[in-house]
């Protein structure tokens, strides 16, 4: 997967920044050195690339050319990605998504519909019918101009293997520090959302108030029911007390029902279900609306078109089921944008009907800037 960091300052410069990146990844398709982006075609690292992709042989620079040494090869260069994050102004309030990693969830763990309208439905959204079906793990930042800068879930640390926990180095490249951000609101307390709360076992953002329902700290935190789980369940119970528990001991950590938080413009909206407490975030800036809606969708080739298919994470699948079925019916009607945690990143976008279901319309960069850019004084 290719991911695009941008890195801006105005809405006006954001259409350059975009603009340059999108040259850059343009030229790192034909093999150009990224630092150099294609402002020269006849340019010796420009002419090496193309020679060397024309060579087919990605990863073996051509020896026997007289600037082998200044040469790299397209392998090389694409060795490591850039950590993602993605900008977008919502009238005042500026988000930025970042990009925590993936997890493979495995096509078996879809639930509610047959196993071959599953697999159509996985292979006409191009998926493996089969087996492993990778999903996108996203946070969201949230910055008012104000003095809050509110993070929204907080990727899965060393919860979920390499292929994911880079939110902090994804928030680096953005240019937040963690010791920046005001509050953090977690969807739930699963360990791709609150995982993140810890960083080499120490608080990993500081300065933050943490927020989470009150049915979902009544749940994952209390030692009975942990004891009543199956033993293979037990490792969350023991993974959402071991994230919380610093911020409990220094009176960070609150509880809320759902209604208005304690943070202008935001108000949690229940989605209970995927987990006894999992909520939405509704967010109004100015004339825009923004719903951070957490797990409701993790299989956008599926969930989409069948709103009943659930998974089997899902502590209640009925209930899922028909917070699912209720949120897309809504805002298909409603038209407000999406932020969700497993929607392919940036994971921004909005909801259309399509048929006896719902269709995913992601985020359009264009769109956004040149909405941003009317907005400018
Ligand atoms: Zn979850
Ligand atoms: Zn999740």
């Amino acid at each position: 997967m290719s991911v695009v960091s941008v890195r801006y300052s105005s809405s006006r410069t954001l259409a350059v920044s975009l603009l340059a990146a999108f040259v850059a990844v343009g030229c790192a398709g034909s093999g150009s050195n990224a630092s150099a982006p294609g402002s020269d075609a006849s340019s010796p690292a420009s002419s090496a690339a193309t020679s060397g992709q024309n060579a087919g042989k990605a990863g073996t620079p051509n020896a026997s050319a007289p600037d082998a040494g200044a040469r790299r090869s397209t392998a090389e260069l694409r060795a490591e990605q850039t950590p993602g994050f993605v900008r977008m102004q919502f009238d005042v309030l500026r988000l930025t998504a970042l990009y925590d990693g993936r997890v493979d969830i495995d096509a078996k763990q879809l639930k509610n519909a047959s196993a071959n309208s599953i697999a159509q439905l996985l292979r006409q959204g191009k998926q493996p019918a089969k087996g492993a079906v990778q999903t996108s793990v996203n946070a969201f930042l949230l910055d008012d101009g104000k003095g809050n800068i509110v993070l929204v879930d907080t990727g899965s640390a060393d919860t979920m293997g390499e292929n994911a926990g880079h939110l902090h180095k994804a928030l680096a490249a953005s240019g937040y520090r963690a010791e920046d951000v005001t509050a953090i609101l977690l969807t739930h307390l699963h360990p791709d959302h609150a995982g993140g709360l810890l960083k080499d076992g120490a608080l990993a953002f500081p300065n933050a108030q943490v927020y989470a329902a009150k049915q979902e700290a009544d749940f994952w935190l209390s030692e009975s029911i942990a004891q009543a789980a199956p033993e293979a369940n037990r490792v969350y119970f023991a993974g959402a007390v071991k994230a919380v528990t610093p911020y409990q001991a220094s009176g960070r950590f609150h509880t809320f029902t759902s209604g208005k938080l304690p943070i202008e413009g935001f108000d949690a909206v229940a989605l209970h279900g995927h987990t006894p407490g999992h909520t939405g975030f509704m967010v109004s800036s100015g004339s825009e609306k923004l719903l951070l809606w957490g797990d409701v969708v993790h299989s956008h080739t599926t969930q989409f078109a069948n709103p009943a298919i659930s998974l089997e994470f899902d502590n209640d699948l009925r209930m899922a089921r028909a917070a699912r079925i209720k949120v897309l019916r809504e805002s298909a009607r409603n038209g407000q944008w999406i932020a969700g945690a497993h929607m392919p990143f940036p994971g921004v976008g909005r909801v259309v009907t399509q048929g006896t279901g719902y269709r995913w319309v992601p985020l359009d960069f264009a769109q956004a800037m040149s909405a941003a850019e009317k907005r400018q004084p």
